[in-house]
C-alpha cells in the first residue's frame, strides 16, 4: 500500500478514503487561498460558513433528505444521543426499544433515566446473533417513538427490514452503517450517526430529524446544548462546532458523490462483504457468528474453536499488516470492520492470509 499504510480493520475510528486524506493534506497549510488551515479558522467566517453549507447540501443530495428534515452537526458522539433522544422526544414519557446488541442496550439503559421504556423485542437469548421478528410488536398507544440500532457494531447484526412501528415515530442509530447504502429518510422520524465509523474523525454526530419533532416546550432543566431546537435554530453553531470534523465529513460527501452515490457504494460494499462471508462459509477453522439473513456488511465478527487460537490469529494478522482484528472485549473472537473506505483488495488480501493460516495450522 501507498505511504506504507496498513489495512486497518478497526471498528472506529476507522479508515478514511485515501483521496480524501490527500486532499486534506494538500489544504492543510492554506485552505483554498484563505491563508490558514481549517483548524485555525473562525466558525463565524464566510469561508467556514461555506464549508458547513456545502457539507449539508451534499449530504442532503446524497441521501435525498426531504426539506422537512433538519440536518444537525452535534458534538458528544453518538453516546450523547442516547440521552438527547429521550430528553427531546419523550413527550408522553414513553418509548419502545428493540434490544439487538451492545449499542441498543446502552441506549435502553440511558433512556430509562428519562421515562418508561418498553423493550418490545430482544435477541439476547442467542447472544444478539439475529434481529427479532418486529412485524407485530406490542406498542402502547401513547408511545413517543420506537428506537432501533440499525447496525450493531459489536455483534455484527443489521436489519434486513425495518420494524413495523404501527404509525409511531422510528428513531435509528445508524452510526456504523451511515452512507453505506441508500436510505429512505422519510421512513424515519430521526436518524443519527457518530461519524467516526463510516465518515470522518471522532467527536461528532450527524442528526437528521423531522421538523415537527423539534420541540420548544422541553423541561427547562434540559441543558441548552441538549435541545435539538438550540442546534436547529442556530445552524449547528450555537457554540463552536467541531469545525474540523465538519470539514472532513464534507470532503467524504463529495468523494461519495463523485463515486456515483449511495447505490454505487452499496454495490461495492456488497461485493466486498461477500469475499469475507464466502470465505467464512467455506472455512473449517473460522466461523461467522451471525444468522445469514442479518449479517452486517460493515462489521463481521468471527471465531475459531478456542480463545487461544483467536489470539494467535490476531497476533499473526497484526504482524502481517492487517490491524485491529481483535473482537470487542465483551464478545471476544475476531471482527473485521470493513466500512466504505476499506478497499476490496484489503478484504481479499486478508482472506488470502487467513486461508494460508488455516492451511498451515490445520
Ligand atoms: C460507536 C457507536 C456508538 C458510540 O459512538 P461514540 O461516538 O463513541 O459516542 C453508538 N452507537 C453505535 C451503533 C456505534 O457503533
Amino acid at each position: 500500500m501507498k505511504y506504507n499504510r496498513v489495512y486497518n480493520f478497526s471498528a472506529g475510528p476507522a479508515m478514511m478514503p485515501e483521496p480524501v486524506l490527500e486532499e486534506i493534506r494538500d489544504e492543510m497549510m492554506n485552505y483554498q487561498g484563505s491563508g490558514m488551515c481549517v483548524m485555525e479558522m473562525s466558525h463565524r467566517s464566510k469561508v467556514f460558513q461555506q464549508i458547513i453549507d456545502e457539507a449539508e447540501a451534499d449530504l442532503r443530495e446524497l441521501m435525498g433528505i426531504p426539506d422537512n428534515y433538519k440536518v444537525l452537526f452535534i458534538q458528544g458522539g453518538a453516546t450523547l444521543q442516547f440521552a438527547m433522544v429521550p430528553m427531546n422526544l419523550m413527550k408522553n414519557g414513553v418509548a419502545c426499544y428493540v434490544e439487538t446488541g451492545a449499542w441498543s442496550k446502552k441506549a435502553i439503559a440511558e433512556a430509562k433515566k428519562y421515562g418508561e421504556v418498553h423493550v418490545v423485542a430482544s435477541s439476547k437469548d442467542r447472544n444478539y446473533s439475529y434481529i427479532p421478528d418486529c412485524s407485530d410488536l406490542d406498542i402502547p398507544e401513547n408511545t413517543d417513538y420506537v428506537y432501533i440500532c440499525e447496525n450493531e457494531t459489536i455483534h455484527g447484526v443489521t436489519w434486513s427490514k425495518l420494524p413495523n412501528t404501527k404509525g409511531h415515530v422510528l428513531v435509528s442509530d445508524q452510526s456504523s452503517m451511515f452512507l453505506s447504502r441508500p436510505c429512505n429518510v422519510s421512513d424515519y422520524g430521526m436518524i443519527y450517526a457518530g461519524v467516526q465509523k463510516n465518515v470522518g474523525p471522532a467527536g461528532m454526530v450527524i442528526a437528521i430529524i423531522r421538523e415537527d419533532l423539534i420541540r420548544d416546550d422541553l423541561d427547562p432543566k434540559v441543558p441548552l446544548y441538549c435541545s435539538y431546537k438550540t442546534h436547529a435554530d442556530n445552524g449547528s453553531m450555537y457554540n463552536t462546532p467541531n469545525c474540523w470534523a465538519i470539514y472532513c465529513c464534507g470532503k467524504v460527501f463529495k468523494y461519495l458523490k463523485k463515486l456515483g452515490g449511495l447505490e454505487v457504494m452499496d454495490k461495492i460494499n456488497q461485493d466486498k462483504a461477500k469475499v469475507m462471508y464466502d470465505f467464512l462459509d467455506s472455512s473449517k477453522m473460522f466461523k461467522g457468528t451471525v444468522d445469514k439473513e442479518f449479517r452486517s456488511l460493515m462489521n463481521i465478527p468471527f471465531v475459531t474453536e478456542s480463545a487461544e487460537l483467536d489470539a494467535k490469529v490476531v497476533a499473526a494478522t497484526k504482524a502481517a499488516g492487517y490491524d485491529n482484528l481483535k473482537g470487542h472485549k465483551s464478545v471476544g473472537g475476531l471482527r473485521a470492520s470493513i466500512y466504505n473506505a476499506m478497499p476490496k483488495e484489503g478484504v481479499e488480501a486478508l482472506v488470502e492470509f487467513l486461508k494460508k493460516f488455516e492451511a498451515e495450522n490445520a
